[in-house]
């Protein structure tokens, strides 16, 4: 829509003066590691972090959830729908991309109610992504270091004053009324355009082979012995999933009260890698190896999401290959089914 120019200096003036009308989250040091979190006041803010344990997917779907209340007095029941409006700071470009999928997903089909009201709510200022976060991650290749169309404000780092790109009504609204923003020179925008020709080559292609080509790949390697070297090495832990920001699968659990007369029903996060996620009545287990739960994470990350939704359901983030206890990662993973399907086909053609 339109382009600002903010001294970094008026941040924290920014944020005092959101908080006074929203819930404002971002991403805070702990310890050594950085986690999205309400900030209380500017200096928790760090929009300069590498990378959050958690996404910031926690706003939109929480780990656990009140769906609704219930009561056996008339049977009644009553929706637990209370989005606070919520202004979501610093949020990577691929956990735009994963927001995106989010929506997406949520908005499809059987609309989820609680994720659309939260998500109305909710206010993404995002930030431009200038050196790689993690020594794991692998956005370039997956096509998500840059922004999608989803924010409503998008900062660009120019040194001693951010760029603000305007995306939508609802990033004006964050500016309204608030005075240390104005209209950049051809200067400013020199400037981001020297800013954004020096990050690409800062981030390096980490696959073999082009992402579009994934999709085949995989089902070209529904048999491959490699699902099984997997299975052997993975714990089944579930830490990959619950840290990944385009993850959704969840449980449903009612909880009574005492007397047996009211309770509430919540939804948890829950995770395809554990050994009790597919298992149904009877006892039956329809995905009962680990081999098998991986080879399903994989496929859902870069075939059955692009399938069923139209993009893809890996945006290179690196939070699973940093969680990983025994080293299982998407790009060695991928590498590796790529590598063995190359091998494959040299063999064939020698034969
Ligand atoms: S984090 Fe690693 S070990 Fe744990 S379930 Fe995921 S792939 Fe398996
Ligand atoms: S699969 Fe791993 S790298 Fe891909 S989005 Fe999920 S956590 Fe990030």
């Amino acid at each position: 829509m339109s382009f600002r120019i903010m001294p970094k200096a008026a941040v924290p003036d920014w944020i005092t003066w959101l908080r006074s009308r929203y819930r404002v989250v971002g991403p805070r040091q702990l310890k050594d590691q950085f986690v999205f979190d309400e900030i209380n006041s500017p200096d928790e803010l760090s929009l300069d972090y590498p990378t959050s344990i958690l996404p910031p997917k926690k706003y939109l779907l929480p780990p656990t959830e009140e769906l609704f209340q219930f009561t056996t007095k008339g049977m009644h029941t009553k929706a637990s729908l209370e989005p606070r409006p919520t202004v979501i700071m610093g949020v990577h470009t691929c956990d735009m991309h994963a927001i995106q999928l989010l929506d997406r997903v949520h908005n499809t089909g059987y609309a989820d109610q609680h994720y659309q009201a939260r998500r109305q709510n909710t206010y993404l200022v995002s930030i431009e992504c200038l050196n790689p976060c993690t020594e794991h991650s692998f956005c370039k290749d997956m096509g998500t270091l840059s922004v999608p169309e989803n924010f409503d404000l998008h900062l660009t780092d120019l040194g001693d004053e951010y760029g603000v790109d305007i995306g939508s009504e609802k990033g004006e609204e964050l500016l309204r009324g608030f005075a240390s923003v104005w209209d950049p020179t051809e200067e400013d925008y020199r400037h981001v355009n020297q800013v954004m020709a020096e990050k690409w080559p800062r981030f390096s292609y980490r696959f073999n082979f082009d992402v579009t080509e994934l999709p085949d790949l995989l089902a070209l390697s529904t048999k491959s012995s490699y699902w099984n070297e997997l299975g052997d090495l993975c714990l089944g832990c579930g830490m990959c999933t619950k840290v990944c920001p385009t993850c959704y699968c969840f449980n449903v659990k009612d909880e009574v009260d005492l007397s047996l007369t009211e309770g509430h029903r919540v939804r948890i996060w829950d995770s395809c890698q554990v050994d009790e996620f597919a298992l149904v009545a009877g006892g039956h287990n329809f995905r009962s190896t680990r081999a098998l739960r991986q080879r399903h994470r994989f496929f859902r990350k870069g075939k059955y999401q692009l399938e069923a939704y139209g993009l893809i359901g890996c945006v290179g983030c690196g939070r699973c290959a940093a969680a990983c206890l025994v080293h299982i990662t998407p790009v060695k993973t991928f590498n590796e089914l790529y590598r063995r399907h190359k091998q494959g086909e040299a063999v064939e053609a020698q034969s």
